[in-house]
């Protein structure tokens, strides 16, 4: 099985709490939140990060987004929310899965540090 810890937590291996899933989508709260609402969203197939998006699997992707705006319907996120991919050693990811965050109830600086 592979090592990577997203993908332990889509086949139930490591613990989380579900917020939403598909076939394609998983999504659960982060362990550390940034917000009063944060979840990290991600594809169950494994993509290392927004470097690895292709014309093959970007269709997973688009499926991503399409579980954000569910999941902004059933937690009530109608003030608005923010949606963040970090990507690389700069862009400050740590999980080689991509993954989005889904950030809201509270009001949310601009420009991000
Ligand atoms: P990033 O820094 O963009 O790679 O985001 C990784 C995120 O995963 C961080 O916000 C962590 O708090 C979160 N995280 C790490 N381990 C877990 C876990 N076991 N359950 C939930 N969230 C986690
Ligand atoms: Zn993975």
């Amino acid at each position: 099985m592979s090592d990577c810890l997203f993908c332990k937590i889509v086949a139930g291996k490591i613990p989380s709490t579900k917020v939403y899933e598909d076939e394609f989508v998983y999504a659960f709260l982060d362990i550390a939140p940034q917000a009063p609402f944060h979840a990290v969203i991600i594809p169950k197939e494994h993509i290392g990060s927004a470097d690895e998006i292709t014309a093959q699997n970007s269709i997973l992707i688009a499926k991503v987004f399409e579980a954000v705006a569910k999941i902004a319907k059933s937690e009530n996120l109608e003030k608005g929310y923010r949606v963040v991919n970090n990507c690389g050693e700069d862009g400050g990811q740590t999980v080689h899965h991509i993954h989005f965050h889904l950030l809201a109830r509270r009001n949310l600086a601009w420009p991000p540090g």
